[in-house]
């Protein structure tokens, strides 16, 4: 006849049935002093607790043999639970299969040994099927506890991402507000500036106008005219930048030679230089450079930097311009052999306000605005500048690279 799992399920296995139910007490001590020795690495903190279900487990597994009119699987109820407690134990799933193999080799050699006989194949493979049950139980508990215990994880995670993404959307938008308010305050600060100044300029024309020889009023003259004028530079630059945070900077472009706007500069930043005792080395090419630009903001770019040189080099320094072509680029130089900027600052140097600490002195009533212009000027004309510097005393290197307009590349003058 075909042994089927049916027809095992129906035998009764009452010797082995018994044994089991009477000695499950030894049997799991047998197992659990085998599997410590097999799995040690497997966590056997909870021990004790791990065995709470076993004994029961084993009992009902006898029952059920030696009782098939009545056989159920009545011993899954424990391994459910014993699948569950493992999980909680931290054991994994190879770890709770491998301990059930080795209860299946346990339960044979000891029934062996009671009964002092081979056991036939129909208990061995009866045996087997309900072990399996109570396998599959366990693992499927297991699994399950294990699925949730994930989802749990997941849930968490997804909250957490959630909050965080709530909290920074709201640190995004109080930073943008903050910056509106900046921005707005600049604005106002440097059209509320610009008026008394207007009056003020007049005031400094008609002065030019009254011919004297006094030395008092002449130097107090002078003073004024000065201190205007810086106060003009000041105030430009702060209406610039404001503009340029509105976004409200229009270049009037056009088809401009980048060598004669460098030439128109040098002659603007020459008294200042001169008022230093620097020494200025110019290398320029000989090609035009030609390019799409506005040449007004291309002269602030230079005059800019070269007013920084002046300014951040010791008198009597030196500083060099130098301008070159690289395929369809070209790059500008501006070099100083002065202060220096700190690496740790150099990241820096282009945000709005930045200004080093060891240069505070030399600053001459700046804000730390030019060089965020400078860099937004070049942006706006497709390119971009770079600032570098072996640190203190050893000078400083601005290079700003624009794009050429290809006709240039044929060498047209
Ligand atoms: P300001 O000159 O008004 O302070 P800038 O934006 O032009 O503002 O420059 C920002 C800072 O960068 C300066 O305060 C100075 O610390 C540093 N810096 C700029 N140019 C140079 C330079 N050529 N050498 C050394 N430091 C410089």
């Amino acid at each position: 006849m075909t042994v089927t799992p049916d027809l095992l399920r129906s035998e009764n296995f009452a010797e082995v049935g018994q044994i089991l139910q009477q000695d499950a007490a030894r049997l799991i001590e047998r197992w659990s002093a085998q599997a410590v020795k097999e799995q040690p690495n497997a966590q056997r903190l909870h021990h004790q607790s791990l065995l709470n279900e076993l004994p029961r487990l084993l009992t009902e597994l006898g029952r059920s043999l030696a009782e098939a009119s009545e056989r159920n699987s009545g011993y899954c109820r424990p391994a459910i639970q014993h699948g569950e407690q493992r999980w909680e134990a931290g054991w994994s799933l190879g770890e709770v299969v491998r301990d059930y193999q080795l209860l299946r080799v346990v339960l044979v050699q000891y029934l062996e040994e009671k009964l002092a006989r081979s056991l036939s194949s129909h208990e061995l493979m009866a045996i087997g099927l309900c072990l399996d049950d109570a396998i599959a139980a366990s693992v499927d508990a297991f699994v399950r506890n294990r699925d949730e215990y994930l989802r749990g994880l997941e849930q968490q995670r997804a909250e957490q991402d959630q909050r965080i993404k709530e909290e920074l959307q709201h640190r995004e938008e109080v930073l943008r507000q903050a910056d509106r308010h900046k921005n707005e305050f600049l604005a106002t600060l440097s059209h509320e500036l610009r008026n008394p100044l207007a009056p003020l300029r007049n005031i400094v024309g008609v002065l030019e106008l009254h011919e004297t020889n006094d030395p008092v009023i002449l130097q107090i003259r002078e003073i004024i005219q000065r201190q205007v004028q810086q106060m003009v530079r000041l105030v430009d630059d702060l209406t610039d930048v404001s503009r340029i945070a509105q976004g409200k900077i229009e270049l009037r472009k056009e088809r401009v030679s980048l060598s004669a706007v460098l030439e128109q500069v040098l002659q603007m930043a020459e008294p200042i230089l001169a008022a230093h005792q620097h020494k200025l080395h110019v290398t320029l090419v000989k090609e035009p450079l030609w390019m799409e630009g506005d040449p007004t903001r291309l002269a602030q770019v230079f005059l800019n930097l070269l007013n920084n040189s002046a300014k951040y080099t010791d008198p009597g320094g030196q500083v060099w311009l130098t301008s070159a072509r690289e395929d369809n680029r070209a790059i500008v130089r501006v070099r100083d052999s002065g202060i220096g900027i700190d690496p740790e600052m150099l990241p820096h140097i282009f945000e709005l306000f930045t200004q080093a600490e060891w240069s505070l002195s030399r600053s001459q009533g700046g804000l730390g605005i030019g060089l965020t212009l400078v860099r937004r000027l070049v942006e706006m004309h497709n390119g971009t500048i770079t600032a570098h510097s072996a640190g203190r005393n050893h000078g400083s290197e601005f290079a700003v690279l624009l794009p050429l307009l290809s006709e240039g590349v044929s060498g047209e003058e």
